[in-house]
């Protein structure tokens, strides 16, 4: 019954669908009327699929048949959120040791997680590689989806709107969180998100302006490591009216700089490195590692008061 050359379909996969990896019962061709096939990118094909997939409509102009699997899983994605969600709100084991009865959980009873096993693996599933007559099918683009959680989603915004839906978070604060934190940092955005699901919009700026302050505390933290460098057990060294800072003893060792005329030539380089301290401040920094290096210069004094003796 199929209306154009069936994809090559591997021994193991023989009765499987393409689309959502369930048995398949019937075919899906494409373009689904033989009128659209100067839409396509490649040739059109024939796949085996389940019912379910194989009733999928998808629009008259679809170029690739990647397009259409993202569609199937769209229409998967919106049957069968309800399910996904169960493996988001419970884990297995609260749901075998609670009392959860059947309208508690929402009508799904006691296969609740096989529920969400199968949701989850249709979502997922990634067909073969496509084949025709032995040739492959190019187009395919590389960079296919979102996985979170054991999950693939057909984009990034896929995943949050159904974690949004399903987890009935704050509508605002994940997408606002990702931004900040990034998508690799989901785990920790929901987190946090569903730690704050009933909030006003005070209470959001409050939660993100903390996120944005975490972020900077680390750089800062990561910016210190790096100007120590291997330096990290400097103290700072009183001489006279001057103080030599940590940062500063750590600048002049990362850049060779162990003597007063050393230092002398390196002024400007200095300057340049701790201006965002502002002149006066950048001025006493500078002040104080002279003195210090000045004290150095005796031996005894060097020996008996320099705590970083050692990294001369
Ligand atoms: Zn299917």
């Amino acid at each position: 019954m199929s209306q154009y050359t069936f994809i090559d379909i591997p021994f193991n996969y023989r009765h499987t669908c393409w689309f959502c990896g369930e048995p398949a019962s019937r075919v899906f061709d494409f373009p689904k009327n033989p009128k659209h096939v100067h839409y396509l990118q490649h040739d059109p094909m024939t796949l085996p699929a389940c019912s379910e997939c194989a009733a999928v409509n998808v629009a008259s102009d679809t170029a690739t048949i990647w397009a259409v699997r993202d569609h199937v899983k769209q229409a998967l994605m919106n049957k069968y959120g309800d399910h996904l969600a169960i493996g988001q709100n419970w884990t297995q084991q609260e749901l075998e040791q609670s009392e959860f009865s059947g309208a508690l959980l929402g009508g799904f009873g006691e296969s609740a997680w096989q529920m969400y096993l199968i949701a989850k693996q249709r979502i997922s599933y990634q067909g073969w590689s496509l084949m025709l007559d032995s040739i492959p099918v190019e187009g395919e683009s590389e960079a296919y989806g979102f996985e979170f959680d054991g999950v693939r989603y057909i984009s990034l915004n896929t995943c949050i709107d159904h974690l949004i839906k399903s987890l009935r978070l704050d509508k605002e604060l994940l997408p606002e969180l990702i931004d900040i934190l990034g998508p690799e940092r989901l785990d920790y955005a929901l987190k946090i998100a569903k730690l704050n699901k009933a909030i006003i919009p005070y209470q959001r700026d409050r939660i993100l302006a903390e996120v944005r302050q975490q972020i900077d505390d680390q750089q800062e933290i990561e910016r210190q490591a790096q100007a120590a460098g291997e330096f990290t057990d400097i103290e700072a060294v009183e001489v006279g009216d001057g103080v030599a800072t940590v940062e500063s003893i750590q600048w002049a060792l990362n850049h060779g700089i162990v003597d007063l005329p050393a230092l002398c030539e390196q002024e400007d380089a200095f300057f340049d490195e701790f201006a965002h301290l502002g002149g006066p401040q950048c001025y006493m920094n500078y002040y104080g590692l002279q003195l210090y290096f000045e004290a150095r210069q005796d031996v005894t004094w060097a020996e008996d008061n320099d705590p970083n003796k050692a990294f001369f």
